[in-house]
């Protein structure tokens, strides 16, 4: 038998035929991949309301040749979309749909996605987020250590700019004179400055990836 079980997030949708949509999915087990979703589109359909986007939904399916037949789903978390921030899952969305690969199991990203999803994506999760995913990636410094001592202190400071850290010595000595830094503290994530400058920092590094 080839039918799997794995919990997914619901990435994309898209119709395909008249009865059926080809979805998307980010699973804990097989990475992101694309499945087939047949007669989801009839009202009669069991699956039809458990696959909107950001969806968290245990699913079975079919791995023969060609692409995989999604069999059966139960939902494990819907959003409330009424209080859902579209700009979020837009942000969310893109990020993961440009740097998460293929097919490949992504436990610490599945793990920190679900998790951000089921915390409704505030600003504050949709930021750590999407830092993890560009440290995970190497696509930006993991920002424990002072860039410039390699120091680690307890009150550090972001460059907005360049997302590089600065331990308070280094601040004192340079950070006063740059200006674009913010204090790293827990609500630094929610910060409409801070949040901004993070979709500078991946619109230019997205730019130049592709
Ligand atoms: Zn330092």
């Amino acid at each position: 038998m080839r039918t799997h079980r794995d919990q997914v997030i619901i990435l994309k949708s898209k119709n395909y035929s008249e009865a059926d949509k080809i979805l998307t999915v980010f699973g804990k087990e097989f990475g992101k991949f694309s499945l087939l979703a047949k007669g989801v589109r009839r009202l009669t359909s069991k699956n039809r309301g458990n696959i909107q986007t950001l969806s968290i939904v245990d699913i079975s399916f079919y791995k023969a040749q060609g692409i995989p037949l999604l069999l059966e789903t139960s939902v494990v978390h819907i959003p409330d979309f009424t209080n859902f921030d579209v700009k979020n899952s837009e942000r969310v969305l893109h990020l993961v749909s440009k740097l998460i690969p293929e097919e490949q199991k992504y436990s610490k990203v599945f793990d920190a996605l679900r998790s951000a999803i089921q915390k409704g994506l505030i600003d504050e999760y949709t930021s750590r987020f999407r830092m993890l995913l560009l440290m995970e990636e190497g696509l930006m410094d993991n920002l424990k250590a002072c860039s410039e001592c390699g120091g680690m202190s307890e009150k550090r400071y972001i460059q907005l700019s360049n997302f590089v850290l600065l331990c308070e010595n280094c601040y004192i000595n340079k950070g006063l004179i740059e200006k674009d830094f913010m204090v790293v503290d827990s609500s630094l994530y929610s910060d409409l400055r801070f949040v901004s400058a993070l979709d500078q920092y991946i619109n230019n590094l997205l730019i130049n990836i592709l």
